[in-house]
């Protein structure tokens, strides 16, 4: 592809924190950048250039978007992805990654279909149609399982962990109508992720691999370098590359992986785009994955994803703006953070703050991993 030199225009589908984040890194690079999102007073409208609010399935609307735009990508996986399509085979603008990969990663039951198909490893699964039979497919996988919607689910949303004959009956109930992947419950010593960068020619670069660890099913911390052997970063990495080269992703694509108690590694998601266990790449890489995703889809030289000392990044969500009594408000202790000299502080600009909802992020540097922790756990029990 030929490059997209800064000046021009970069269109970004999703308008959340991840855009934001993406339009900012594009700036930063002198690129014009366009959002579009459904909902008004987006995080990623209040920092672009131009902010369009229309439905996805508008499709006037959005072919009016891509054709101001030199290049399209997008933030968010659970965009339809005919409207793409068709952006695509009318070479209205270029669309990076290619619809195809999102078709591919926005559906459990695709996503896990092609990771088998392309001899990837993953946790046994059976799907279950519209109308098809729950507890027919969890008798094949065995319990415990877990169920899983096939679309629109993320952050565990959408998901039931079954382990007796009562959480069959829940799951049959739960899961009646929809399609669904039921999946082999792993028992995992740690939840790992791997962002890579791909360009059109097909050049790759991996960030550093993060240890992940949930708090009801929903990212709190990401510890990188991970606490796990270099050769388990090594495969992890060599996994995340397969992935990029066979999706022929030009961008970003993380890669989630549980490492098993018997030390195997299995993917779990995929996500087109930057990822939350990504974003310590802002202050403690050479290049930012946000940077990286503009470089790969502009067609640039990928910038060096070498980690420049250890981090530590913790999410924070709208429950902070409450007491723990869940209902008395109440506002972050933000200088706990901004006084902490390893400390770097991001908020995402959303005016509700709602339990769950992820308000923003902090990143803690340190020259060992153990530190950065101590006091990323600290922080967090400041704010
Ligand atoms: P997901 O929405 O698939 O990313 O799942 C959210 C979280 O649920 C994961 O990060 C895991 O902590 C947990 N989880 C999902 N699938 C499984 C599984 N098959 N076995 C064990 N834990 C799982």
């Amino acid at each position: 592809m030929a490059m997209i030199l800064p000046g021009s225009c970069i269109g970004i589908l999703g308008g959340g924190q991840l855009g934001r984040m993406l339009a900012q890194a594009a700036q930063t690079l002198g690129y014009r950048v366009h959002v579009y999102e459904p909902q008004a007073d987006c995080p990623a409208g209040a920092v672009a250039n131009r902010e369009v609010n229309a439905p996805y399935t508008d499709t006037e609307a959005l072919r009016e978007f891509v054709r101001n735009c030199d290049v399209v990508t997008y933030e968010f996986e659970n965009i339809p992805a005919e409207p793409l399509r068709q952006i695509e085979s009318e070479n209205l603008t270029q669309l990076y990654p290619h619809w195809r990969v999102l078709e591919v990663c926005q559906n459990r039951l695709r996503e896990k279909t092609w990771l088998k198909n392309n001899g990837i490893p993953h946790a046994r699964f059976c799907a279950v149609a519209v109308d098809g039979d729950v507890a027919a497919a969890i008798s094949e996988v065995g319990l415990p399982c877990v169920v899983k919607t096939a679309d629109f689910g993320y952050d565990g949303k959408g998901q039931l962990k079954v382990k007796d004959e009562a959480g069959v009956k829940e799951a049959v109930k739960q899961f009646a109508g929809q399609r669904a992947v039921v999946e082999r419950f792993i028992n995992f010593q740690c939840e790992l992720s791997v962002v890579v960068a791909r360009s059109s020619n097909g050049e790759c670069r991996t960030f550093p691999v993060a240890e992940n660890i949930h708090t009801n099913h929903i990212l709190d911390f990401s510890i990188v370098p991970a606490r796990v052997a270099v050769g388990i970063c090594e495969q992890a990495e060599a996994i995340g590359q397969d992935i990029a080269n066979k999706l022929d992703v030009v961008g970003l694509v993380a890669v989630e992986l549980f490492l098993t108690t018997e030390g195997e590694l299995l993917v779990n998601e995929l996500a087109p785009r930057p990822h939350n266990s990504g974003h310590y790449t802002l202050d403690s890489c050479w290049v930012s994955q946000f940077e990286q995703h503009v470089r790969a889809v502009c067609g640039l030289p990928l910038g060096d994803p070498a980690q420049r000392s250890p981090a530590v990044m913790v999410n924070i969500l709208g429950d902070s703006w409450f007491e723990s009594d869940g209902k008395t408000r109440r506002l972050p202790h933000w200088p706990a953070v901004l006084k902490h000299a390893g400390a770097k502080l991001h908020l995402y600009g959303k005016a509700e703050a709602r339990v769950g909802r992820k308000m923003g992020h902090f990143t803690v540097s340190a020259d060992a991993v153990d530190t950065a922790l101590a006091h990323a756990q600290d922080l967090k029990a400041l704010l």
